[in-house]
């Protein structure tokens, strides 16, 4: 697709980002009405002239009071409310698919649930589909539906959050679930994983994550196959079993 096209139809329109740390590229020179004009114009968009009609109701969709922000600076607003500018600026095109990368990084804890009921509330209500990129698991359950865990820059586990969270398939999942302080965490201690990721420079032949697996066994020096585990997916040898089962299944299928 070329750039032209993909500006025209899709960036911001039908697929809207935020950005890591993105509360940090508000303009510091610039009102936050401004800022949101910039947006709207750069983008085309007529809804009679001024924009405020359209302004508004992105910043009341964040729990914002427009006649409280709009006049103000970046410098004026906490980091919460800076990041609810942030996602009220991606909201202005009315997107289908929003794209959150970290985006609870830096805040405090009210004010990460509070900006996670905010995403749900939009998926909810907006219909708008959600991805989020976090190393912070303890924050999606309640947002959402499918969860694809990477490691080392593969996708080893695919699958729905009730699995996830109560019967992780790859052994890196069940570490990060065991790696999450509970609230019982000083009778329980809380487990971490040995080791370092490996050098994504120099990957060898094999499973990624059989260095620092506690279940690694020799089948390990080959690559994994992706195994189908009743609709969810795995990167791990220990399912081998899966495949034959799934290969005779077909067989007798036919
Ligand atoms: S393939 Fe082997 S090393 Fe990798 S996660 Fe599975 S058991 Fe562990």
């Amino acid at each position: 697709m070329q750039e032209k096209e993909f500006d025209e139809v899709y960036r911001w329109k039908e697929i809207a980002m935020i950005f890591q740390g993105s509360m940090n590229t508000l303009d510091p020179v610039f009102s936050i009405e401004n800022q949101m004009k910039e947006i709207l114009k750069a983008h085309k968009i007529k809804d009679g002239g001024t924009y405020d009609s359209t302004i508004k109701k992105a910043l009341a969709a964040v729990g914002l009071d427009p006649e409280k922000v709009t006049k103000r600076y970046p410098h004026e607003l906490s980091g919460g409310m800076k990041q609810r500018v942030v996602i009220a600026n991606s909201l202005l095109l009315e997107p289908s698919i929003l794209i959150a990368d970290e985006p609870t990084t830096a805040l405090d804890v009210i004010s990460q649930s509070q900006i996670i009921a905010l995403l749900k509330k939009m998926k909810d209500t907006k219909k708008m589909g959600i991805i989020i990129i976090t190393h912070d698991l303890s924050l999606i359950p309640s947002l959402v539906d499918k969860v694809v865990i990477m490691y080392a820059g593969q996708a080893v586990e695919i699958s729905d959050i009730k699995t996830i969270l109560n019967s992780p398939l790859h052994p890196y999942t069940q570490a990060l679930i065991k790696s999450i302080p509970r609230i019982n965490s000083v009778k329980k201690p809380i487990q971490f994983i040995l080791g370092n990721t490996p050098n994504l420079l120099n990957i060898k032949q094999g499973c990624r994550f059989r260095d620092r697996c506690p279940q690694a066994f020799g089948m390990c020096e080959k690559d994994p196959p992706d195994i189908d585990i009743e609709g969810n997916l795995v990167k791990c040898w220990l399912y081998e079993n899966k495949i034959k089962l799934q290969k005779t299944k077909q067989i007798s299928d036919i």
